[in-house]
């Protein structure tokens, strides 16, 4: 009997590998086409490695690799409509103070793009309350830089805080040599801080510093162009080489604006941005207010990271424990209850006390949420303690809105702000001993200044809202934006609440505006050292 002979594996190598190969060109061509003629200063080689199983048969798998070299060209705008030697993204502090400080140096080509139909954006809203080194009530740098390290639960990046406490008396006496008033009465030791080092404007608002700003830019001709929204940062390179402008949309069209010498972004933070507050944490959803004006938004930082820059910490996102409950606005009753902790109490609507005052305001924003549950809270304070932490005149505008809740007793108080009486008056009193006593028995306050005795008391609503953003884009402490290798990214600088690092997990109220001038102002003097293109 024959027998057939076994049989072979079939040799079924196909055209595979041309086609993968095909395949790749198609996509550097495609990226090609997207590009524009001018004025491509580099083009970037991409080697492009694909693996690919060619066969498989009964008894072996093969696989070829194919590895080709193709050109991709970054995009760049056909040509420039303006020029300009610096350019500045935000109107608010870190910006105006940026604008100033570059054209002092020298720079008299600058310009503030602004996408909101007004300037000021989160700054001009602010409440005013400045942290500065006080050597004269036990402050020191080290003791600064701990109350930082220690509210941003050590997430902070310590050489921008030592720069901050370091340069913060002298961006304060930068404001007041343009004209801001701090009036020293008005100074107070806010929740966090180990000691008295807050200031407060004259008027208890940011709107008191940007004015003096703007005066100051002006008085420059810096141009601030308002309704200039940046929607792309462009670079040479796809993420190399030096950072050359901005695509801006003006009225529904893109223009293309040239950073001659450097780019400066100054866009603020993203509370406002729902979607991205919501990708960091999603807790924060459409529920939670935000204090902060419409435009703070995330755009800017995401087209820094599209350009290779770092954004770091992004999902550390605050909480101002005590804005306005049903609105989140934060107006200057909203103020009080955060200059006050040394004297106030907050309570419940049970009339009970939740938390030490002096703490950080991620710690008492937290218990509110996840422990009282229940909106709103309230700072009770009594009529002979308000001058030592607000203004007559917040105080009159407060109580003729009815932000302000005022009783001649604490029972009538507690029944006009829908508080328990019997509660309210039970936690006074045991507070008071405290007081007396010099001890916090519930809460550990290291600080009660006074006892709430005085008639007429009052009452302010609270509800934590989000506030602060205090990730975003990595810097050094030059201002220079960094890429994802710690590098800095030429004629890119980048300062206020735009950038991450200097609050780490929580920012200490008063620092922002501390933050804002003193790293404006250093990107300010840093960009104009950069060679002009
Ligand atoms: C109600 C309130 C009260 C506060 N009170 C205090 C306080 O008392 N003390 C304190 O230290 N901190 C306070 N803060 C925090 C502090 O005000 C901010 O962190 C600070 O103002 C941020 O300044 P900035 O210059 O970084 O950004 P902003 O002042 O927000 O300015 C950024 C600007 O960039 C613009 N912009 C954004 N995207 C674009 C784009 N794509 N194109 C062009 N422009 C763009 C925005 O419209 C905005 O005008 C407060 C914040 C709020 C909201």
């Amino acid at each position: 009997m024959s027998s057939s002979p076994p049989e072979k594996p079939r040799s079924t190598r196909r055209e595979f590998l041309a086609g993968v190969a095909g395949a790749i060109v198609g996509l550097a061509v495609g990226a090609a086409a997207g590009s524009q003629a001018f004025p491509r200063k580099i083009t970037e080689t991409v080697t492009r490695t694909a693996t690919q199983t060619v066969e498989r048969t009964a008894t072996a798998t093969v696989t070829q690799t194919v590895t080709q070299k193709v050109e991709v060209k970054p995009w760049l705008p056909e040509k420039w409509d303006e020029e300009h030697e610096i350019v500045i993204i935000g109107s608010g502090f870190a910006g105006l103070s940026a604008a100033i400080e570059a054209y002092d140096n020298g720079v008299k080509d600058v310009v503030i793009l602004e996408k909101m139909p007004s300037y000021g954006g989160n700054s001009i809203i602010n409440g005013g309350q400045m942290g500065v080194l006080s050597p004269e009530e036990g402050d020191s740098v080290d003791l600064f830089v701990r109350d930082m390290y220690v509210a941003g639960r050590y997430l902070n990046d310590l050489e921008l805080c030592r720069k901050l406490a370091i340069e913060s008396r002298d961006a304060f006496n930068w404001l007041v040599s343009f004209g801001v008033e701090f009036p020293p009465e008005l100074k107070i030791q806010a929740g966090g801080h180990s000691v008295r080092r807050t200031y407060q404007t004259k008027n208890v608002t940011g709107r008191d510093i940007v004015v003096k700003l703007v005066e100051q830019v002006n008085k420059r001709g810096i141009p601030i162009r308002l309704e200039h929204k940046v929607t792309r940062i462009i670079r040479e390179g796809l993420r190399e080489g030096k950072v050359l402008g901005v695509e801006v949309e003006v009225k529904g069209k893109k223009i293309y604006i040239r950073a001659r010498r450097a780019l400066i972004i100054a866009s603020g933070g993203f509370s406002r941005d729902i979607a991205l507050r919501k990708a960091q944490w999603p807790l924060l959803d459409e529920s939670f207010n935000s204090t902060n004006h419409p435009g703070a938004t995330g755009e800017v930082l995401l087209a820094a990271e599209a350009i290779g820059a770092m954004l770091i910490q992004m999902d550390q996102i605050q909480l101002y424990p005590f804005a306005e409950p049903n609105t989140g606005v934060l107006d200057r009753p909203a103020v009080i209850p955060f200059t006050s902790p040394a004297y106030a109490i907050y309570v419940d609507k049970k009339g009970r006390r939740f938390v030490n005052e002096l703490a950080p305001r991620d710690v008492c924003a937290n218990v509110q949420i996840f422990v009282v549950k229940e909106k709103p809270t309230f700072t009770i304070f009594d009529d002979a303690m308000w001058p030592k932490f607000t203004t007559a005149d917040v105080m009159k505008e407060g109580l003729e809105r009815g932000r302000i809740i005022k009783g001649n007793t604490l029972e009538e108080l507690a029944m006009k702000a829908g508080i328990d009486p019997a509660g309210l008056v039970e936690t006074v009193k045991r507070y008071n001993s405290f007081v007396e006593k010099g001890v916090d028995e519930d809460f550990g306050k290291p600080k009660m200044l006074a006892k709430i005795e005085t008639p007429p008391f009052y009452a302010i609503p609270q509800w934590p809202a989000v506030h602060h953003t205090m990730g975003g884009i990595r810097i050094n402490t030059r201002a220079q934006v960094l890429d994802v290798n710690g590098n800095p990214i030429p004629k890119l600088y980048a300062a206020g609440e735009a950038t991450g690092g200097v609050h780490g997990g929580t920012r200490l109220g008063s620092f922002a505006i501390t933050d804002c001038i003193v790293f404006g102002r250093t990107a300010g003097r840093e960009a104009a050292k950069e060679p002009l293109d």
